[in-house]
């Protein structure tokens, strides 16, 4: 006989995006349980680079300090540095300043942060698993599901005892990854250009490669030869020596077939030089996002439904972004105040972000595509290599540099078309990777202002809606009644900061617990209680 464990939310995969739904369900106080077929130890990391936005939830959950404090050296510089190879020449550098010499975003509390998943991973692993209705069992394994009308039956099995079991849910969230079987189940295909590349990941220790190469310290060296640009070396902790070379075209299927030595002597640029390998991965490079986030009772989210390549760091940080999406959503369905429609908002103010990601993404490695050809002289001594190596120096920050500019890509995603959003009529700012116009239009993210020293705007929201009042608001107290009068946690906040009232544009603005803004106006609407049922999905 099976044994039966009821659930609210079951989440499959522990990977960080399925971590980050059960830390913003564990946060808003719902049970959960995830279910992760490994142990979770990850020996090597696919992601580095944790965005301003996911920053921004960090700091709402309470451990942006930590992510700040990670491992990863604070005097570190960020920069990507442009080489003929590690030991070879230096053809340009682009900038990004170390921890502890970045200064204030304008737009945000945080900027980028190099933290490994090896570090990221267990943060949000400690975090969610430390609210006592958050369950996280790993080394269990989905192996198939049912749903009906009413819940979602999932049957799974405990790779150490082998032990079957069976999970009982309110609903099921893939957060399986790539090969998401949850995805295939529901028979959801994925649209784009499928892979286009296939490159190998080589992981190995070096504790003195950085300064015996000579290379001032940078995270990222970008390798172009007389081949051109082929891969991508980066240091994932300094202080471990710990590198990755990725070589963008495998001259192999398998592991055996690929030649590590060769690409180890070709990102140095010298023979000879002992490495502790630690791993190697062959992966594909894909440009694809789901028909649909879900049916049903069963949804997906991060790599199940968006695949992308990973110039830009997009990936991880648009997964993550989904489980913000979903996770208030699913609270507010459980406890009762959402309304029939709000789930089914998740997919259409999710997937056209996820569609962005991947065009973007996609854009950034054609970027560097157009340098993979053949580069002659770029290895040259001399006057002549000098020259070659100054301009294509130039054209590279220029253009493969692109990928590292991205402050509109990390916060200027917005839920255009949501049917929970109510638009304003005014026109959306330019939606481009380097450029962010922060503004308050509905489905924006509400941009950030500096209350206080130390208190963001962005502080007051997460836990409710919350209905900004600026000078001059007129009597709001229509929609709170209406809020109150249906459930819906709402929070008024008086704001007296003229920056605020200037950059949100309108006297009144309704902000979503998950930071995007749901309506705004300088009068209240005529029909507050039509207003409420928009915005909690029951219009
Ligand atoms: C080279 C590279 C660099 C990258 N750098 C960045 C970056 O800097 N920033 C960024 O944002 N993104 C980056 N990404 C992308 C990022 O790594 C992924 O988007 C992210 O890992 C996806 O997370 P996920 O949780 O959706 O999926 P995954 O990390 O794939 O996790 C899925 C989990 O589900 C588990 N699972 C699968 N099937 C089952 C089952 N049947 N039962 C139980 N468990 C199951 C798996 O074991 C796995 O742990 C990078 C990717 C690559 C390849």
């Amino acid at each position: 006989m099976t044994s039966v464990h009821k659930t609210p939310v079951l989440i499959v995969g522990g990977g960080p995006v399925g971590l980050a739904l059960a830390a913003e369900l564990g946060w808003r106080g719902v049970a959960c349980t995830l279910i992760e077929q490994t142990d979770g130890v990850l020996a090597t990391p696919k992601m580095n680079e944790v965005n301003i936005r996911t920053m921004e939830t960090c700091r709402r959950w309470g451990i942006a300090e930590k992510v700040l404090t990670c491992p990863f050296p604070a005097d570190h510089p960020l920069d990507v540095a442009f080489v003929t190879s590690l030991f070879g020449y230096e053809l340009g550098r682009l900038p990004r300043p170390a921890r502890n010499a970045q200064t204030q975003e304008p737009f945000s509390p945080y900027r980028l942060q190099a933290c490994s998943q090896i570090w990221f991973d267990p943060m949000l692993r400690e975090f969610a698993g430390a609210f006592p209705h958050v369950s996280l069992r790993y080394r269990c394994r989905l192996d198939s599901f049912a749903q009906s009308e009413a819940n979602v039956t999932a049957q799974v099995t405990d790779a150490a005892s082998g032990a079957q079991g069976t999970i009982e849910a309110k609903y099921l969230v893939g957060c399986d990854g790539a090969g998401s079987a949850v995805r295939r189940a529901l028979g959801i295909a994925l649209e784009g250009t499928g892979a286009i590349g296939h490159p190998v990941h080589m992981f190995f220790r070096a504790p003195k490669l950085l300064a015996e190469c000579g290379k001032a310290p940078a995270t990222f060296y970008l390798p172009v030869d007389r081949a051109g640009l082929w891969g991508n070396i980066r240091i994932i902790d300094p202080n471990d020596g710990l590198w990755r070379v990725m070589v963008d075209k495998a001259d192999g299927e398998t592991p055996e077939e690929i030649d590590r030595e060769a690409c180890l002597r070709r990102a140095l640029g010298r023979d000879g030089y002992d490495v502790e390998w630690r791993g190697l991965s062959i992966w594909k490079r894909m440009s694809v996002v789901a028909e649909t986030y879900g049916r049903g009772r069963v949804f997906l989210a991060g790599d199940a439904v968006h695949q992308l390549s990973p110039t830009g760091a997009l990936g991880m940080n648009t997964g993550i972004a989904d489980s913000v999406d979903l996770g208030w959503k699913l609270a507010a369905t459980l406890t009762g105040w959402g309304g029939p429609n709000l789930l089914a908002s998740y997919d259409a103010e999710r997937r056209p972000t996820g569609a962005r990601a991947v065009r973007m993404a996609t854009g950034f490695y054609q970027d560097n595509e157009a340098f993979a050809r053949g580069i002659d002289d770029v290895e040259e001594r001399g006057e002549r290599g000098d020259k070659v190596r100054a301009e294509l120096g130039a054209q590279m920050l220029r253009d493969v540099g692109r990928e590292f500019r991205t402050v509109g890509a990390q916060l200027g995603h917005r839920y255009d078309n949501s049917p929970v959003c109510v638009a304003d009529g005014t026109e959306p700012p330019p939606d481009t990777p380097p450029e962010y116009v922060p503004n308050a239009r509905p489905g924006a993210r509400a941009p950030h202002v500096w209350l206080e020293p130390g208190r963001s705007i962005l502080d007051l929201y997460g836990r409710s809606f919350t209905l900004l009042c600026f000078p001059g608001a007129p009597d709001a107290s229509a929609i709170v009644a209406a809020a109150r009068a249906r459930n819906v946690p709402i929070t008024r906040a008086d704001i007296h900061s003229l920056e605020a009232a200037e950059l949100y544009a309108r006297r009144l603005v309704l902000v979503r617990p998950d930071g995007h803004v749901a309506w705004r106006g300088d009068a209240p609407p005529a029909d507050a209680a039509a207003l409420i049922d928009r915005v909690r999905g029951a219009a």
